[in-house]
């Protein structure tokens, strides 16, 4: 979904700007899309 408001992402620390596209992680918080992506299982 996008974002509507300004936030920060819990997982790089940049800021999330309303109108990007977001997702929450496994800890539901928000984060962004492709950051959402990147938590799963790293090795
Ligand atoms: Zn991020």
């Amino acid at each position: 979904m996008k974002a509507k408001f300004n936030t920060s992402c819990t997982s790089c620390g940049d800021q999330i700007k309303a109108g990007k596209e977001i997702a929450k992680d496994q800890t539901g918080r928000w984060v962004h899309k492709y950051c959402a992506a990147e938590s799963t299982d790293l090795p």
